[in-house]
């Protein structure tokens, strides 16, 4: 049988398949040959079942796109954590404050998505609360690298309508750091929507291990979400320093017109990525975005 991963919790997979959920284990074979995450939420599986079961996933089919972190415990050791899988959509949850807006943020996760495959969109949620963002220089820059920039209350209710628009029909991640709204927001566009507790850290510092849990909501008005809790270093486990000029899309036009042919557009001379900033045809902020982004990996 065919069917999608639709809940992940320790080694047990929830499939999903013509309408029925089947409780099914990994073969040790799919283990060896995928590799650290050979199965998660949002995977199209082959499975085997026989009453009463747990089944058998057998094969993995080929991801579209995944989001990745690395694994909770062991972020030195580039070991990869497939937290979802053919999603189209990540969601990039900030707000305007408590906690403090961070445009910073924003960027790594852009940057994520477009080394995951994904398109992005950004919520700014709080909107209700007294703050000094200023949003529609916010909306500018990122309509400038078309990422569309939706503003919500959940006290208020501003921005929900466009919310629904924007999760209908897409398989989406929602991403931010904890605090900003995320469970609210999924909650005020779908009342009893039971989010659980997403806890994906799986692996503490002494190597112990707690159950995990992520799943896939399906939205009565179309689509789905993962939701997952706040997390500040994913989807760049495995980036190389060279790589991120890709990952900032508005960068493209000038990449390989600098002096130097490996230039890190941070300090060398007659860069063309830094002109463009001074010329104002890349927004400054994304360069620091850039600088800051590169100067971590
Ligand atoms: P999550 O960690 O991202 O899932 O954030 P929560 O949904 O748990 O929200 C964190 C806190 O922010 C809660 O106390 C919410 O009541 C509050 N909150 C969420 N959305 C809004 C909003 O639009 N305006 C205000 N003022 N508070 C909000
Ligand atoms: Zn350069």
């Amino acid at each position: 049988m065919t069917g999608r991963v639709i809940r992940a919790k320790g080694r047990m997979f929830t499939v999903v398949a013509a309408g029925r959920e089947y409780q099914c284990e990994v073969l040790k074979k799919v283990k060896q040959t995928e590799g650290v995450t050979p199965v998660a939420v949002g995977d199209e599986v082959d499975f085997a079942f026989d009453e009463p079961g747990p089944g058998a996933i057998t094969a993995v089919h080929e991801r579209t796109s995944k989001f990745s972190r690395p694994r909770v415990g062991e972020e030195n050791k580039g070991i990869e954590q497939v937290i979802a899988a053919n999603v189209d959509q990540l969601v990039i949850v900030v707000s305007v404050g408590r906690p403090k807006f961070k445009q910073y943020l924003i960027d790594r996760f852009s940057v994520a998505a477009v080394k995951g495959h994904l398109s992005a969109v950004v919520v700014i949620n709080k909107i209700d609360l007294k703050h000094k963002v200023d949003l529609e220089h916010v909306q500018e820059i990122y309509a400038a690298v078309d990422i569309p920039v939706t503003l919500t209350s959940c006290d208020d209710g501003r921005g929900l309508d466009d919310l629904r628009e924007i999760l209908k029909d897409h398989e989406s991640i929602l991403v931010g750091h904890s605090g900003v709204g995320k469970s609210s927001l999924l909650n005020a566009i779908q009342p009893g929507l039971q989010l659980r507790t997403n806890e994906v850290s799986d692996a503490t510092n002494k190597g112990t291990h707690t159950t995990t849990t992520i799943e896939l909501y399906p939205l009565q008005f179309g689509g789905y979400v993962v939701d997952t809790p706040g997390l500040k270093v994913m989807g760049l486990w495995d980036l190389d320093k060279y790589e991120l000029e890709n990952l900032f899309p508005e960068f493209k036009p000038y990449l390989g017109q600098c002096k130097f042919a490996r230039c890190s557009h941070v300090h060398e001379p007659e860069c063309a990525v830094k002109q463009a900033v001074s010329d104002r045809e890349v927004f400054a902020e994304r360069y620091e975005s850039y600088v800051r982004i590169r100067n971590d990996l």
